[in-house]
């Protein structure tokens, strides 16, 4: 089973068609069908690791001032409480805790939505502990690579580029540093230098303005520390949205 980094930019992606969600769309059709799903999302932070364990994970419409449409929507996919426990054996370098708390954050459905449709993959989140540097995402995610050979999907959900205090919403087009970076990052990941990224502070001289709280950059080391020597690596929406850039990957 392949991997997927998905930039999942607005929560609006869940209930729009667009030349971003057609592409996630088209990421789904040309996999095999997973048994399972395991999201890490940008919109579960904690301290500590915890899987989640619901058996049947409940709708989180954690944003605000969006129309009542997105807050209408469920993702009645159910959960993997058996898979949350495999997680705890199978993470040897920390302890990840089960938990009944959480479901799924927007970060997950908006995203499952479009490509599963039918909301009936069981599926659970992980979380992720943002006091953690990259190097211990990347090997979690080296970890939980594990699972590919079972036929679970691993989706990191966030974006490269993420800067909502600089977007501009009138202006979609994005200043130089946003491509700039983000293609940076793109020629690493294809050239699988993933030391630069790991510990990405010395990438560009403004990529604290790409990468200003880590929650929505780190999804993306799981999905590379899950990549194996023989995968080959795609990307797709190479896009911007002002500060955002909707860049994806697939790894195997
Ligand atoms: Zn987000």
């Amino acid at each position: 089973m392949p991997a997927l980094f998905i930039g999942h930019g607005s929560p609006m992606n869940a209930i729009e068609d667009n030349m971003v969600t057609r592409a996630w769309r088209e990421a789904a059709a040309r996999i095999p069908r997973p048994q399972a799903i395991l999201c890490v999302s940008a919109h579960w932070e904690s301290r500590g690791v915890f899987a989640c364990a619901a058996a049947k994970p409940k709708t989180i419409h954690d944003f605000y001032g969006f129309p009542q449409a997105l807050f209408d929507v469920r993702y009645p996919a159910p959960g993997a409480p058996a898979l949350a426990r495999r997680i705890g054996e199978i993470a040897k370098s920390i302890q990840v805790h089960e938990t009944e708390e959480w479901g799924l954050d927007h970060g997950a459905w908006s995203v499952l939505r479009v490509m599963y449709p039918e909301a009936d993959i069981p599926t659970l989140q992980l979380s992720i502990d943002t006091s953690q540097p990259g190097a211990f995402h990347y090997a979690l995610g080296r970890e939980l690579g594990a699972l590919r050979d079972e036929g679970v999907l691993l989706l990191g959900s966030g974006n490269i580029v993420h800067n909502l205090r600089t977007l501009d919403f009138r202006n979609p087009a994005p200043p130089p540093w946003v491509p700039r970076i983000d293609t940076a990052v793109r020629h690493a990941i294809t050239e699988h230098r993933h030391d630069v990224l790991i510990d990405w502070h010395n990438l560009d001289r403004d990529v604290s303005l790409a990468v200003p709280t880590v929650e929505h950059y780190l999804p993306l080391l799981y999905v590379l520390g899950a990549q194996r020597e023989e995968d080959r690596v795609g990307l797709f929406n190479e896009e911007y949205f002002s500060t955002i850039s909707m860049t994806s990957v697939r790894v195997g």
